[in-house]
This record gives structure tokens, C-alpha cells and sequence, in this order.
């Protein structure tokens, strides 16, 4: 029999095999293993008993083996394609995010565990320790040796000496346990009245078992989190039901799978690029065969193969990372919702502050919208204040106004916390020669190179490209001549700390919190009062909940407004809102201060005001105006390769052989505002169209008419988030 299979490789990645085992049935979605040049490789089942008619049937190869696993759901087949399709990506890379697991190949892995014999007699000789062992089987679970020792405080050979009397028996088993039960209970916390309207609300759509968008969007602290585990609560009652919760990839914080840990008493299964090998294979296994039921991770989640889907939550929905930039460039909030609907079941998306295209969707009816309003119990929310900087400047060469260090020096007396927020690593942009103007540049990429004092470098943000910092100017040799400017976190620990010189500061970014393990120490310092004094960049604000709090600057706010994209209002201002939202979470009352040198510009002036409500409106007519998304479609295309000559040569190829449809409107090729990347050159060009036209058909059609170009990379990107 003959079988066409799916492989996760870019080209061609439907191939046909050979089935030798007549009496084998197969079914779609099937892993099996099959031989690729002289590779083996994982694949799955599309079709059986295919036409091979235009085949030589010589060429085509046996199915090596077909892998011990349930067949992937046809859901996940359908979803997988779907993405494909409208990405614009090859199938066969978006396959291979579904199979992104170790050792699919390989038998599963076991290991020995040791269980009480239920049949045996009590041991001759008791001995405490003995004892202790005894009770922590007692239960009937199977645990390792180490786990045992560990949890009695006796010695391996304890146990070594049990399982010889017969006591205990030790057996092989698969590593790939399922995973613990979360405990149903009923015994939530007390819920608000408008928490306790959404509950019921969302339970009902849960209990109907069918697609239901929906917007939770709920000012920071209203307990959007408990609300959402109610929902959890329901869809697990039915047993089968899976749960997916997408955080953003550095939000899946320690505190919030405490969290969990405590109204479920077990801990979710947690999928990101961190965890390792082991866990990897039993998660993704486990979710196959449905003995996962709630996972919560970062956007490659989506393509796990659940069975059955009870539940989808996509929490701070608006957060940029849900857009993966690199490989399949895909918006994992949007195909979430498409997984939702392929899987029949309700997808809650939660934020503080929604994106305009939620926004816009639940205003026009597809999404249904939930709001909660106030902060969950006694507290506020804080205080917003702008500080004009042209009324208060910092002293030259610093960066905070003094309105605002006597702000902090207030909490440092009355024993509060303060934040500083500006999302900036390193300790200046960019480094300057006093004397002949030589500014640091990195070879490989068009960007300046970064100061970093803690680490003495000169580092690239683009490539990671690090040199130490040298004594005088590499150009015209003068010494002591160089001059960082503008700053960055370290630069405010500096002067931070000169002023402060007692207070206990630290600063929180991705070069100081390297792994999962150390931003939970970092986070929990914070909890426990052991901190006066966090300067951070983005990664600090994101969920949080610090009670001793009070105080947050934003360094400037003008930042993420210059050089402003399409989104860079609505970006700033969820951003700023996701800062502001730290201070005050608990009872004492807490206050907001904006640096910024534009206190009348409307992002500014609407987190003043707390109007989110008005500036999306001005947002959403602009858009509307320009037919700029959600009401209009927008594809990036990048063009780029090591050769400048050959990329601007691709570029006018692609203007050239441009669709004539005018529904196209198609701007550029120009050099991309990053021009070079890692020793690559970049043009873009923007294709602008209507909401109704099916770009996907228009764009494949056009690539396809294009020669290809040596070392030249053409890349689309369907709903760009990034225009750099
Ligand atoms: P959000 O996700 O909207 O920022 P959270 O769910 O984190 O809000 O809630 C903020 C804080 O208020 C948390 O410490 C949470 O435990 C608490 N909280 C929210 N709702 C309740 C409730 N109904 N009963 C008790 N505590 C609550
Ligand atoms: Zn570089």
C-alpha cells in the first residue's frame, strides 16, 4: 500500500512511502518514521492507498516504522494547514513547530521506580527509618529512590534493603507520567459583583462546548486572573477537556504559577523555550494522548497536539511578543483564536489595555466584551502625573527631575517601594569621541553599539556583537575623549545611587535576569521588602503584583513615540498603562510620574485622564481614515542577502513583475530603516490593501513569477507588527 505523508522540511514536504505490513491499519494523522536522503526523519500520515501512477514505483521508499503514539488530532492537521496558507509559509515549517519535541524517534524513555508490595508481609525488623519510608509509600504511588530518600532524610540503601526483604518492589516504568489532576474546587475567593457577572457569563459560553470569542478587559488589579481560573474551574469538569493559557514569553512568571499552584494544587504544564529535554517530550506526549489538561506557555503552544480543547486564554492579548518574528512569521493571539474555532470551544483574550484590533472586534460584535472597571477590593488605582521637563530639567548629565527624586526620597522614608521604569539596557545608546566625533558602530549591522558598564563592553543589540571599551578613540587616538550618550538603566542605577547612596537598589533587565530561576529571586526580593529601589526595562512590568509598591517613574515617556510607527500611540500606551499598573496594587494609594518634555501629546494627556477609551477612538478613525488595520490589510516583504547589488536587483524584480491589480497599492523597495543585519542588507516594501481583498493568492502569485536570485531571501510577512 502507498501513503502520502507530511514531512517537517521547507521544500516539498508531500512525499510517498511504502507500507509493507499489509495487514498495518493507518490512519490519517499517524507518526511514522521514514527514510529522507540519508536522513530518518518524523512524519505524518496525510492519506493511504494513494494514486502512484506518475511515480516510478522503484524510487519510492518503505515506512522504517510507525511510531508508538495516538495519531495527531485532525484538528491540528486543519489548523497547521490554515496557518500555512495564510502566513504564506511552507507547510512543512509549520508542521515542524507541531513536532518540536526531542526524541520522537526514540522508544520512551523510562526509569526505575519503587512502589510498596501490596502482597508482601511487614518487614522483620522495623527501624525508624525503615518506618518513615514505609509512610511515605504508604499511599500506593510510585516515586524514585532519590524522591523517597530525599523526603524520609534516609540513606538509598534503606530502600535498597526493603525491596530485597520483598517489601517494596522496584519496576521499570515510562518517564512520560501523566501529569497531576488539577483539584476542582468550588472554594474560589469571594468575587466582586462584576468579576461575579463575567464569571457567570463566561461559564455559560464554557458549559456550551462551542467557539465563543471573548474580550475580558479589565483595568490593572481587577482580577482578571481570578476570573479566568473560574473559567478554568468549568471546563474542567468535563474530564476530557484541555486548557491552554498563552502568556507572553516573559510573563510566565514564578508568581503567577504560585498562583495557580494554589486554586488548582497541582502545577500546570509549562511549555517555553527554557524547559528542558525531558520535560519537553513528556509535556508534548502527555498532551497528545490527553493526559494533560491545562498547559500554559509561550506562543509556540499553539501548535501542541491537544485532543480536545475546552478552553483557550490569551492573556495580556495586546502584548507585542505574541508575534513571532523569525521562522513562520505568525500572531499567535490571532491564530489562537483560529485554533479556537477549528476546536469548536471559547477563547477568553484578557487585557488592561486591548489592542485596536480586539478592540474593534468586540465593538462590532465578533467578540464578546466583559469589562471590569475597578480594582479588586480596597484598592485604587493610582495617580497619574505628568512632569513637564522643560518646567523641572535635571541637572546636566542626569535624568531625573527633582520633583520627582523628592518623591522618592518620601517612600524611602516612609518604607515604600519605587520603580523606575525606562526601556533601555546597557548604560548608553551610543558613545562619542569629544574630540574628532568617531561615534561606535557595529561592523555587522547598521545600529550603534551599546555601553554596558556592569560588563565593560561596547555591546550590539542586533547581533550581540560585544567589544571591550577602549581607553582612547580607535579614529584620532586622543585619550579620555569618549562620552556616552543618553542613558540607560545603568546609567540611572549610577545616579540613582549617588544620590541615594543607603538605599537598596538593583536593576532588573534581560542581561541581569538570565533565567527563569534567577528572576524569581529577583521578583521575590521585591515581594519581601528586601529592595527600595527597582530600575528596570519591560521585562519588570509585566503582571506583577508587589503590595509595598507605591512610586513608579517613567524615566521617558516620550520614548516609544518617536520614530513612531503605526502603532507606536497604541504600543506606548499599553506600555506606560503596564508600568503604571504596578504602583498601589495593595492598600496603600499609589502615584505615577511621567517624564516628559510632551505633557500635552494625546498619549500623555490620556493616561492622565485615564481615557484609554478616548485616545482608541482617535486611534481607530485615524486607522479607519487610511484604511490602515484592522480596516485595511497591510504585507511587509523583506528582501535581503550580503550582496547590496543583489538585493536592490531583487528589489526592482519585484516592483517590475508588480500585480497590476489595483487593489494593490505597493510602496517601496527602499533600504529598510535597519539596513543591515548581521552583515545582511535589508529593502522592504509595503503592500497596502483593503480588508476584502484576499491578499495570500494576489502575493503568492507574484512570488511565484519571480526568478530567484542567488543569496537573496525574500520574506513575507502578513499582518507586519514590526516595520524596522
Ligand atoms: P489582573 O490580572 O486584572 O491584574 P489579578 O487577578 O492579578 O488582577 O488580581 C489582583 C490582585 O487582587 C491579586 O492579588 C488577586 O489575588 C486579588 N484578587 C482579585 N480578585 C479577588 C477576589 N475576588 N478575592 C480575593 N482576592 C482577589
Ligand atoms: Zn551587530
Amino acid at each position: 500500500m502507498f501513503v502520502s505523508v507530511l514531512a517537517p522540511v521547507p521544500f516539498r514536504p508531500q512525499l510517498t512511502y511504502r507500507l509493507m505490513d499489509v495487514d498495518q491499519q493507518l490512519r490519517r494523522g499517524q507518526l511514522v518514521k521514514v527514510p529522507l536522503g540519508s536522513r530518518k526523519i518524523p512524519a505524518v500520515v496525510d492519506a493511504c492507498g494513494v494514486d502512484v501512477s506518475d511515480v516510478p514505483v522503484n524510487k519510492i521508499k518503505n515506512i522504517d516504522a510507525v511510531l508508538d503514539f495516538p495519531h495527531l488530532p485532525d484538528e491540528l492537521l486543519e489548523f497547521i494547514k490554515w496557518v500555512a496558507d495564510y502566513t504564506l509559509s511552507p507547510l512543512g515549517l509549520v508542521l515542524k513547530m507541531a513536532l518540536s519535541t526531542p526524541g520522537l524517534l526514540e522508544p520512551a524513555p523510562t526509569r526505575q521506580l519503587i512502589r510498596l508490595n501490596a502482597s508482601a508481609e511487614s518487614p522483620s525488623k522495623i527501624t525508624p527509618a525503615r518506618q518513615k519510608v514505609l509512610d511515605i509509600l504508604s499511599d500506593g504511588a510510585a516515586r524514585s529512590k532519590s524522591d523517597i530518600a530525599d523526603t524520609a532524610g534516609v540513606s538509598a540503601s534503606v530502600i535498597s534493603g526493603l525491596v530485597k526483604a520483598g517489601t517494596l518492589v522496584s519496576e521499570q516504568v515510562a518517564s512520560d507520567l501523566p501529569h497531576a489532576e488539577p483539584v476542582i474546587s468550588d472554594a474560589g475567593p469571594a468575587l466582586s459583583d462584576e468579576q461575579q457577572f463575567a464569571v457567570s457569563e463566561i461559564q455559560t459560553l464554557v458549559r456550551k462546548e462551542a467557539f465563543a470569542p471573548v474580550l475580558l478587559d479589565g483595568v490593572t488589579g481587577s482580577g482578571k486572573t481570578e476570573v479566568y481560573f473560574e473559567a478554568l474551574v468549568e471546563a474542567l469538569k468535563n474530564p476530557e477537556a484541555q486548557i491552554l493559557i498563552l502568556v507572553p514569553e516573559i510573563a510566565l512568571t514564578s508568581q503567577w504559577l504560585k498562583r495557580f499552584e494554589a486554586r488548582f494544587g497541582v502545577r500546570p504544564v509549562v511549555w517555553h523555550s527554557d524547559i528542558g529535554n525531558a520535560e519537553r517530550r513528556r509535556a508534548w506526549s502527555n498532551i497528545l494522548k490527553g493526559n494533560a489538561r491545562v498547559v500554559v506557555g509561550a506562543r509556540s503552544a499553539l501548535f501542541l497536539p491537544f485532543q480536545k480543547f475546552g478552553l483557550i486564554v490569551v492573556d495580556e492579548e495586546h502584548d507585542p511578543s505574541f508575534k513571532q518574528e523569525e521562522g513562520v512569521l505568525y500572531h499567535a493571539r490571532d491564530m489562537a483564536v483560529v485554533r479556537a474555532k477549528v476546536a469548536d470551544c471559547p477563547i477568553i483574550l484578557a487585557s488592561a489595555t486591548p489592542s485596536l484590533e480586539t478592540q474593534v472586534n468586540a465593538a462590532q460584535g465578533r467578540f464578546k466584551l466583559l469589562k471590569l472597571r475597578e480594582r479588586f477590593g480596597d484598592a485604587k488605582l493610582p495617580t497619574i502625573v505628568p512632569l513637564d521637563m522643560r518646567k523641572v530639567p535635571p541637572a546636566s548629565g542626569k535624568w531625573l527631575s527633582p520633583d520627582f527624586v523628592e518623591q522618592m526620597k518620601r517612600r524611602l522614608e516612609q518604607g515604600e517601594q519605587t520603580m523606575l521604569f525606562l526601556n533601555r539596557r546597557g548604560f548608553a545608546p551610543l558613545t562619542l569621541c569629544r574630540t574628532c566625533g568617531h561615534r561606535f558602530g557595529c561592523v555587522d549591522c547598521s545600529s550603534w553599539l551599546v555601553e554596558h558598564r556592569f560588563r565593560r563592553e561596547l555591546i550590539c543589540h542586533q547581533c550581540g556583537y560585544a567589544e571591550p571599551k577602549p581607553d582612547q578613540c580607535p579614529s584620532c587616538k586622543d585619550e579620555d575623549s569618549l562620552v556616552p550618550c543618553g542613558p540607560g538603566v545603568e546609567r540611572l542605577f549610577e545616579e540613582v545611587s549617588e544620590i541615594f547612596p543607603d538605599a537598596r537598589t538593583a536593576v532588573m533587565t534581560s542581561d541581569t535576569m538570565t533565567s527563569p530561576k534567577a528572576t524569581a529571586q529577583m521578583v521575590e526580593q521585591i515581594e519581601n521588602g528586601r529592595l527600595d529601589i527597582v530600575i528596570g526595562t519591560q521585562i519588570l512590568t509585566k503582571g506583577y503584583h508587589f503590595p509595598n509598591l507605591t512610586l513608579v517613574g517613567v524615566v521617558d515617556a516620550d520614548l516609544g513615540l518617536r520614530g513612531g510607527d503605526l502603532r507606536a500611540a497604541e504600543r506606548t500606551y499599553q506600555q506606560l498603562m503596564q508600568v503604571a499598573g504596578r504602583a498601589g496594587r495593595a492598600e496603600k494609594p499609589g502615584e505615577v510620574y511621567l517624564q516628559t518634555y510632551e505633557p500635552e501629546h494625546p498619549v500623555v494627556d490620556a493616561m492622565v485622564r485615564y481615557d484609554g477609551e478616548g485616545l482608541m477612538a482617535l486611534e481607530r478613525d485615524i486607522r479607519e481614515q487610511y484604511q490602515m488595520p484592522p480596516f485595511g490589510r497591510l504585507v511587509g516583504l523583506i528582501i535581503s542577502g550580503p550582496d547590496i547589488k543583489a538585493v536592490a536587483e531583487a528589489g526592482r524584480r519585484l516592483a517590475a513583475s508588480a500585480p497590476h491589480a489595483h487593489v494593490l497599492n505597493i510602496l517601496g523597495p527602499t533600504p529598510a530603516p535597519l539596513a543591515r543585519v548581521r552583515g545582511h542588507y535589508r529593502y522592504r516594501m509595503l503592500v497596502h490593501a483593503s480588508k476584502s481583498t484576499a491578499v495570500q493568492g494576489l502575493m503568492r502569485e507574484w512570488l511565484s513569477r519571480i526568478s530567484e536570485i542567488r543569496g537573496v531571501k525574500i520574506k513575507m510577512d502578513i499582518d507586519p507588527q514590526s516595520f524596522f
